[in-house]
Order: structure tokens, then sequence, then C-alpha cells
């Protein structure tokens, strides 16, 4: 009996141990796997826009894997197709977004802020003696309201961009409305004019999105260069890119984050040397 008991004394010990030791085994890849997306490029950027406690508040798609940063606006601008919805408008909105400013002109416009790199970005704009055009973000206006206020002393011009960054060519035409009016009472308050440019998130708008833009006396602006600052890190490539495609008339669109705010100064200067104008959209 006294060693059957021993025995099995010994094997609960190894059961114990070995028990033990896979839980902490098996401890260190789960810990692995939930930083690994973490340092992996794609999400180094997906909560760029959105990383500094301001969510927004339907973003429940992002479960699945991420295979584009969400927040920035991702390529060409699109006229998506509307999902099928009872309240749908039926009215043509016959507003015509603008792609392109004038001959010889370049307009860089800057999404997403404002965000904590927005003050650092509006100092780099005022060595290089520029004025932008932004495009920001209602929840986010609400959580820097200093660089806005900024922003809007600077001179820089304010376009909207959305409360919460949502595809608004998938919602319905009632929830467009509400996603409009939420952000947009966010940023009015900030400058004396009023705000007259708006940029829908992704590019991504269909007639509804359109038709909320007119009723509010607004103008729809996209873009045609996108030089995708978002995807990488290094902003030599941020350069390189947005020179290559500059040309007469452009619309860059750019975003409010580190690696484009060391870009813009030789970006700023390769544009100029090539003899175009930079201005801001005009409205
Ligand atoms: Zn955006």
């Amino acid at each position: 009996m006294k060693l059957s008991w021993c025995s099995i004394i010994s094997m609960l010990t190894i059961l114990l141990l070995t028990g033990c030791d896979q839980a902490a085994t098996s401890g260190v890849p789960s810990a692995l796997a939930s930083v690994s997306p973490v340092d992996s490029p794609v999400q180094t950027f997906a909560p760029k826009p959105f990383d500094n406690g301001v969510l927004p508040t339907n973003n429940t798609s992002t479960s699945t894997p991420i295979k584009e940063p969400i927040g920035f606006e991702i390529g060409s601008p699109k006229e998506e197709a509307v999902v099928s919805d009872e309240k749908k408008q039926t009215k043509k909105s016959v507003i015509k977004p603008i792609y392109s400013v004038g001959k010889g002109q370049v307009a860089i416009t800057i999404d997403d802020g404002p965000t904590k790199y927005t003050e650092e970005l509006l100092k780099v704009l005022k060595e290089q003696n520029i004025h932008v055009t932004f495009f920001f973000i209602g929840q986010n206006a609400a959580a820097f309201p200093q660089s806005v206020t900024e922003a809007v002393y600077e001179g820089h011009e304010i376009g909207y961009h959305s409360d919460t960054h949502p595809h608004m060519s998938q919602m319905t035409y009632d929830a467009q409305e509400n996603e409009f009016n939420s952000g947009l009472n966010k940023l009015i308050k900030f400058d004396k004019h009023p705000v007259t440019l708006f940029r829908p998130p992704y590019g991504a708008y269909n007639n509804d999105t359109k038709l909320v833009t007119e009723e509010h006396l607004m103008q729809m602006v996209l873009w045609n260069e996108d030089p995708k600052d978002w995807a990488t890190t290094d902003p030599s490539k941020i350069v390189k890119s947005v020179l290559a495609q500059v040309q007469s008339g452009s619309i860059i669109v750019m975003h409010d984050h580190p690696s484009t705010i060391a870009a813009l100064p030789d970006i700023i200067k390769g544009i100029r040397k090539k003899g175009y104008t930079l201005v801001t959209v005009p409205h």
C-alpha cells in the first residue's frame, strides 16, 4: 500500500509538473501571437488615426485580420453601389466632386487629424510658409481642440471628414445624415468661416452622401494623387512617391502621422522646384 501511494503521489507530481510546463509553454506562443500583429507593418499603422483614445464607435468589423489600415484613404476614390434601403432618397444629387485644382497649382490635403502629432505638423507647415487643407474628423476635433484652434489661427483651410470615419456608402441615408451632423457640430465652432468642404472617408460615397453634403451647402472634395503615405514609415519613400506623381492640378491626399510630417519639407520644396504653386482647395 505504501509503495502504491508513493507511486500515485509521484505520478500526480509528474502530472502537475507536466501540466505546469504545458501551461508555461502554451502561454508563450499565445502571448507572442497577441503581440505579433502589432509588430506587423500593417497593424503598426492601423490605429494611428484613432490611437489617442478616440476610437470609432462603429469599428466592429475589425475582428477579422486587418489587411489594410483603418482610417486612411485607400486606393482611388470611387462611387460605390448603394446598399438597398427603403429609406434611400430618390432625389439625384447634382454635386460634382472636386478632384483637382487649377492649372499650375497643387493642393496638399491632410486627412484624419487632429491627432497628437498635429502641433508638430503645424510647426513644419509654418516653417515652410504654406497653407494646406485639413480634413478633420469630428471626434478627433473634440479630443484635440487646441490643434484645431491653432490650425484656424495659422490660416489653414478646415475641411470636414466625418465624425467617426465610417464607410458612408454602406450606411442608410439617415445614418449618413446623423454621422454628418454629429461630427460637423464638433468642428464648426472652431472657425468663424463656414466649413464648406467635405471629404468622405476612403473616398467612398453614394448619391445619399452627395445629397447630405449638398443639403449642408458643402462641396465634396476627393483627390487625384495618392502617395499611400500610410504604407511606409520611411519619409524618403513618401517624398519620392509624391514627387514622382505630382502634376499640374494635383490634389494630394496625405495623413496626419509622423512619417508624413517628416517628409513634408522635402515634398514642399520639391513641388515648388517643379514650378507649381501650392494652394488650398478652393471653395
Ligand atoms: Zn480618412
